[in-house]
């Protein structure tokens, strides 16, 4: 099984070959033609797993096979992690997979000036990667909108649990569109996250790794 049989394009497999990956790991090989169809996807998959490209590569391939022009202040992907190195180390791999592409990724979390994320984001982010509270912080601001919002992830869950998330998450799942995709990650599933996860989630696919 490689990339071309999961149903990825040549670009993405032409990226994935320049990296040295020509087999897809596991959870990769699970999740990818689910992802390719449209499906929300619940991941039970820690770091490490090779989760990052399998979120990424699929919803890459579906913003551009329907591109739009990306409306000012809205974001047609938004990634949500716990932590500043994960958000960083995403949009890096978006960066890289994407640049065929020719997808936006923006990085917006806390501890870094506010204004220089307003104009980041002002233009549009085809794909916006950003921890909870700064995208509150924008979104309060009324420096972004959720509205146009085609798919969701949040990665490592349970993470932002810990971090105390859990009412930036609910918040922010009242502000996103019907339509969409939502793809949850979490390395443990407590009866929490289980609850968070079906307030995010619609017949999801079940991956575990
Ligand atoms: P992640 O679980 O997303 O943090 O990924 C862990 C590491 O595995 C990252 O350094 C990836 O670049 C790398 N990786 C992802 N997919 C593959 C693959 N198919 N083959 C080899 N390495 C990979």
């Amino acid at each position: 099984m490689n990339f071309q049989d999961l149903g990825l394009a040549e670009p993405l497999v032409r990226a994935l070959h320049a990296k040295g990956y020509d087999q897809p790991t596991p959870i990769q090989r699970d999740a990818i033609p689910h992802l390719l169809q449209g499906r929300d996807l619940l991941g039970i998959a820690q770091t490490g797993t090779g989760k990052t490209a399998a979120f990424v590569l699929p919803s890459i391939q579906r913003l551009s096979a329907a591109p739009k022009r990306t409306l000012p202040t809205h974001c047609r992907m938004l990634v949500l992690a716990p932590t500043r190195e994960l958000a960083s180390q995403i949009a890096e791999q978006a960066r890289l997979y994407g640049k065929f592409q020719r997808l936006s990724v923006v990085t917006v979390f806390g501890g870094t000036s506010v204004n220089k994320d307003r104009q980041n984001v002002r233009p549009g982010v085809d794909i916006l990667v950003a921890t909870p509270g700064r995208l509150l912080d924008l979104i309060d601001q009324q420096a972004l909108s959720l509205a146009q919002l085609e798919i969701l992830v949040l990665d490592e869950a349970d993470q932002m649990l810990d971090l105390g998330f859990i009412h930036a998450l609910k918040r922010i799942v009242r502000m996103l569109p019907k339509q969409r995709q939502s793809l949850f990650f979490s390395a443990t599933m407590p009866p929490a996250i289980r609850q968070l996860a079906d307030q995010f989630l619609d017949q999801p696919v079940t991956v575990s790794v």
